[in-house]
């Protein structure tokens, strides 16, 4: 199987559960046990309790694992899940370097969490490798990326931050949600441990919360099975069968949002009412280059920036086609509003310094026809200028 495209991948790559039963069935059974009986005294079954395995999610661990590369697979209740349980492999006493502009969940675990077991942080901008490199400290095990970010999609330069990691003896950590193993293989780039919120893209559908974790490393992947194991915050048989039926729509619905993404961001960056647009595809974007030389796509997420003449709150109320809510990767098209939702939490100066001002929408591309969602926009934003 190894030689043939992802495409075809998402299909078949979870079709060996069954394939094994040999009943023919084109979908992987959702085994809801608890339990498994044992075949004798002394010889006991490759499933024995479902929190250390069950045969739908493993399904759905070694399809993940194909798709990035990588060895073992983890399914886990959500991604933040799946991001701590990876967190704790690290001891009292380490330090971890994480992007400044990380996922809010992974901040607050982070700041709130692992500093009550002694492990301390340093958030740095992973798009400056020279602030990367001299904030290693010797107790340093963790760097932790995510490329393109939250919301402005800043890039970092995976393979330069994992040749400042290996230099330094430290793991690198990759939260891959954004790209999805579509268009971004970190593990080909090095990173010890891929990541992904599946809430968002590889589900696809808004409906089931789910966390993924890939490593290459058999001795890495034997301590996170540990970890997961003993955290025990893995995924249920139904959500595993919803999400392994997601992951094989995924080509072709991310490939469909990343056309109409370009299209869009196009389209709002010749816009008189729109001051700033964020998207990898586009060429003015910064670090679109490197973004270019390690993914082969650039995804269904963009933001932009309201022009001063513009209120947000009617802008947000005359826009029909896009469901207003936080979240992303979904065959509706989403609108969020970082500032009241993602960063409600975070002071307006510090906000603002990361570019997330009270004119800052991101948009998650669905599967509507572009040309409405052009149409829809457009006529909100007509409306929200402001009356003079
Ligand atoms: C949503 C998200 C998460 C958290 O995932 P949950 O499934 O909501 O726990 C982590 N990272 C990124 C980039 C996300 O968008």
């Amino acid at each position: 199987m190894s030689n043939e495209h992802l495409e075809t991948k998402f299909i078949h790559a979870s079709r060996s559960v069954d394939i094994e039963q040999k009943t023919g069935a084109v979908n992987v059974p959702i085994y809801l046990s608890s339990t498994f009986h044992q075949e004798s005294f002394d010889h006991f079954s490759p499933f024995d309790y479902s929190r250390s395995g069950n045969p739908t999610r493993q399904a759905l661990e070694e399809t993940i694992a194909g798709l990035e590369g990588g060895t073992r697979g983890f399914a886990f209740a959500s991604g933040m899940a799946a991001i701590s349980s990876a967190f704790m492999l690290l001891s009292a006493g380490d330090h971890v370097l994480v992007s400044r502009d990380v996922y809010g969940g992974t901040y607050r675990f982070v700041t709130e969490v692992l500093t009550k077991f002694k492990i301390d942080h340093t958030f740095v901008n992973m798009s400056e490798l020279n602030e990367v490199a001299s904030a290693i400290k010797p107790n340093t095990k963790i760097i932790y990326m995510e490329t393109p970010s939250n919301p402005c999609l800043n890039i970092t330069d995976i393979k330069a931050v994992v040749r400042i990691a290996k230099t330094n003896n430290c793991l690198t950590y990759l939260d891959n949600t954004f790209m999805s193993p579509l268009y971004q293989n970190p593990l080909d780039l090095g990173v010890d441990i891929v990541l992904h919120s599946a809430t968002k893209f590889l589900s696809g559908h808004s409906d089931i919360i789910a966390g993924l974790a890939v490593t290459k490393d058999e001795e890495l992947g034997e301590k996170l099975a540990l970890m997961q194991n003993s955290f025990g915050a893995i995924l249920g048989a139904q959500d595993s069968y919803l999400l392994i039926q997601g992951i094989k729509t995924l080509g072709t619905r991310l490939k469909q949002s990343t056309e109409a993404a370009h299209k869009i961001a196009a389209f709002l960056n010749d816009h008189s009412l729109i001051k700033k647009v964020y998207y990898p595809g586009l060429p003015s974007h910064t670090g679109h280059g490197i973004h270019v030389g390690q993914t082969t796509g650039a995804g269904a997420v963009l933001s932009f920036e309201l022009n001063d003449d513009l209120v947000a709150k009617t802008f947000v109320e005359y826009v029909r086609l896009s469901v207003f809510a936080v979240s992303l990767g979904a065959v509706e098209t989403i609108l969020s509003y970082p500032a009241t939702m993602s960063h409600a939490a975070m002071p307006r100066e510090e906000r603002e310094k990361r570019g997330i001002s009270d004119g800052l929408f991101r948009l998650s591309i669905g599967l509507e026809h572009a040309d409405d969602l052009i149409t829809d926009l457009d006529q909100a934003l007509q409306k929200a200028v402001r009356q003079k």
